[in-house]
């Protein structure tokens, strides 16, 4: 059973987009380069926000392929954060942002859902950038969610992107109780 202090987080997105690599960057600070294509694993993590305060972080990495599509629903009720990843070098995956977004909310009947738009694999900017910042920041304005460009290569972000997410879903919670 979930109490207050526990947060399911679950990454969505494309597959190659680098949505395991975030996580086990985050997780256990190490990148492979080696391609390994996930189906679903999960993790469990504690993460300090404010000063010390403990958040027990329910991690869920999925597979990101279209044969997957009814996991989706199922993914979209159980997550009560979701980490919205696309590769900056990738436009197709950005595309797929907007579906992805549009089908939490309609499964979740709600607007105020804790959610962030990540851009990956920012160490590829100079050379292989397909998707510019403006356009990430944009849309991330339409869905009312923070944005943040990453890269699990040179850890950059990572943490950063879990502690927004996890702050965005306190409040949430806390605009909830106080309802
Ligand atoms: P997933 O299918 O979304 O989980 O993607 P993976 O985490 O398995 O990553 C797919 C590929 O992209 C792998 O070869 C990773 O090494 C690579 N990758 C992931 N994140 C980054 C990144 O930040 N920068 C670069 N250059 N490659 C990355």
């Amino acid at each position: 059973m979930l109490n207050n202090k526990n947060c399911p987080i679950i990454l969505l997105g494309d597959s190659g987009v680098g949505k395991s690599s975030i996580t086990l960057k985050f997780i256990r600070d190490t990148f492979e380069d080696v391609y390994n294509p996930t189906f679903e694993n999960s993790y469990i993590a504690e993460l300090d926000i404010n000063y010390g305060e403990k958040i027990r972080l329910e991690i869920l990495d999925t597979a990101g392929q279209e044969d997957f599509i009814n996991l989706r629903d199922h993914y979209a009720r159980i997550g009560e954060a979701f980490i919205l990843v696309y590769s900056i070098t990738c436009r197709g995956s950005f595309n797929e942002m907007k579906h992805i977004k549009e089908n939490i909310t309609n499964i979740k009947q709600c607007t105020d859902v804790p959610m962030i738009l990540v851009g990956n694999k920012v160490d590829l900017s100079n050379t292989e950038r397909k998707v510019s910042i403006e356009e990430g920041k944009s849309l991330a304005r339409s869905f009312g969610c923070a944005f943040i460009e990453t890269s699990a290569k040179e850890n950059i972000n990572i943490e950063e992107t879990f502690k927004t997410l996890v702050n965005d879903w306190k409040k949430s919670k806390e605009r909830k109780v106080n309802k």
